[in-house]
């Protein structure tokens, strides 16, 4: 594969913030392969030291790291320093769940032997980053991996390679070889060109469900692979009877717009009771319209920056238009105040009427708008999407959450809180076009490793009691 250019472009200036060549990808299995076995035969102990260390670099950098971020990307400063706070949580989170999801256990131990259930890792695992947060999610595939004995080739987002870049160093200053935990530049071309290569034993992927697809297809004949598939939602906060009306439209539009709702559990359709429409709008609307729009290190400091890159924009100013002229009721307009930079005003429009909503995930501030009768005909709403993130029900009765955490088809179900914001302490993960059953997060232990049932004695003892003839 011939080497290439990858630029990267602060979305908030459209200046250029990083470049650098392709890599061999040939030469980077290679290069994993043969680190690999002495990788894994350091003892844990060894491995999770120097994933602690990990950690201090991260802290000593978090300053320079949470400033790349927000550059490379567009978040509010404030938003990457709490990514940077992840990064950092990470590891101890990482150590806790190999033990308690992959540990050692020994079931029994009588005359027949000690059974035991032990972890092995699988080897060269490839990391595909998606740019929304670029150095949290992939770190989040890349520390299990490490701790389980796995070499990682981390190939992040080519609109984020400059953060990409820093976060490896971090393992590298750490102790952790550049060929343990090597950073590899790329786009596409060189993603599939990794999860095709022989020399690799799984993919870690986060990113769009298109991109998964693809990734699944290229390794269906090969089960043998492990393959982690982190990806979109179209996901739905759902209103009911509430008399908190501020705090509901509170949660929806953070749900909705943070990270300028470029977040996979960002909400995109507020599928709301008919008798809570009147008041729960003009609240998110009076709300919406206070929203700080801003570059990263503005002061004061703005809700949200703008979305990845101008092509970005470019789509989603579509995709509102397509809506309004498909039946969708403005509720605010999006508007893009300088065409040449890809800021965009938080949108909101509603689409009860239109005959066919598109099941895609719109990623970024554009909220789709659903009135139903009832909370039944709001579950059906809910659910009529191929993806199965996120969901949140906002109101109702604890009879009525059960319900709705009973019939709705999402890995993530949240009640009174906002559909994003999950918990590094538990699983991540989503159904139909969200994922591929391989939870990350707490869960990511899990897809580090694969299990080894033993039965072990310290001599041969044996006898056989019935069939043998007596000569
Ligand atoms: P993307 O799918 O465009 O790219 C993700 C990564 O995959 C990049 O590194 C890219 O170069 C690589 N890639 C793209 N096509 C590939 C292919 N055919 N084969 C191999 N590699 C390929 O995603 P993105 O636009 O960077 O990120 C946004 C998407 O990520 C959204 O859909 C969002 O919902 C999703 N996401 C999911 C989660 C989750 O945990 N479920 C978290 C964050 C983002």
């Amino acid at each position: 594969m011939s080497q290439t250019e990858i630029i990267s472009i602060e979305p908030a200036t459209g200046n250029e913030l990083w470049r650098g060549k392709t890599g061999d990808v040939d030469a980077a299995v290679d290069r994993a392969r043969r680190a690999w076995p002495a990788w894994a035969a350091q003892p844990l102990a060894t491995r999770i030291e120097l994933v602690r260390r990990f950690a201090n670099e991260v802290r000593k950098a978090s300053d320079k790291l949470a400033e790349l971020i927000s550059k490379e990307t567009g978040k509010p400063l404030w938003e990457s320093r709490t990514e940077v706070e992840a990064v950092i949580n990470k590891v101890d989170i990482s150590v806790t769940a190999y033990a308690e999801r992959t540990g050692q256990k020994k079931l029994d131990s009588a005359l027949q032997g000690t059974a035991a259930v032990r972890h092995k890792p699988h080897g060269v695992m490839v990391v595909l980053g998606p740019y929304n947060f670029p150095a949290h999610l992939p770190n989040g595939h890349i520390v299990p991996a490490l701790i389980a004995g796995n070499v990682v080739i981390f190939k992040p987002s080519e609109k984020t390679p400059a953060v990409g870049e820093l976060l490896m160093e971090c393992f590298n200053k750490a102790g952790i070889s550049a060929a343990v935990a090597q950073f590899f530049v790329g786009g596409p071309e060189e993603g599939k060109a990794l999860v095709a290569h022989r020399g690799i034993d799984g993919v870690l992927f986060t990113g769009s469900a298109q991109a998964g697809i693809a990734i699944n297809k290229r390794l269906a004949s090969n089960p043998g692979k492990i393959v982690a598939l982190e990806m979109g939602g179209n996901n739905p906060i759902v209103v009911i009877d509430t008399p908190k009306i501020t705090d509901a439209a509170t949660l929806i539009v953070q749900s909705a717009f943070t990270s300028a709702g470029q977040r996979c559990t960002a909400a995109r359709r507020l599928i709301i009771k008919e008798s809570m429409y009147g008041p729960i709008i003009d609240e998110v609307k009076s709300l919406v319209s206070r929203i700080i729009v801003g570059e990263p290190f503005a002061d004061p400091a703005p809700f949200m920056g703008p979305v990845i890159d101008n092509n970005a924009a470019d789509q989603l100013v579509e995709s509102f238009l397509y809506f309004l002229s498909n039946g969708g009721k403005a509720i605010r307009h999006m508007t893009r105040p300088d065409d040449s930079l890809p800021f965009l005003s938080p949108s909101i429009i509603d689409t009860t009427d239109m005959p066919d909503r598109p099941d895609v995930e719109l990623f970024g501030p554009l909220l789709q708008v659903i009135k139903v009768k009832d909370f039944d005909q709001a579950i059906i709403e809910a659910n009529r999407t191929r993806f199965g993130l996120a969901a949140s029900l906002i109101g109702g009765s604890p009879q009525d959450y059960n319900r709705f955490w009973a019939n709705i088809r999402a890995g993530i179900v949240n009640w009174n809180r906002p559909t994003n914001g999950a918990s590094s302490n538990a699983p991540f993960g989503g159904l139909g076009l969200s994922g591929n059953h391989r939870p990350a997060a707490f869960y990511a232990a899990d897809y580090c490793a694969y299990p080894v049932a033993s039965t072990e004695m310290d001599q041969p003892r044996a006898t056989i009691g019935v069939g043998l003839s007596t000569t």
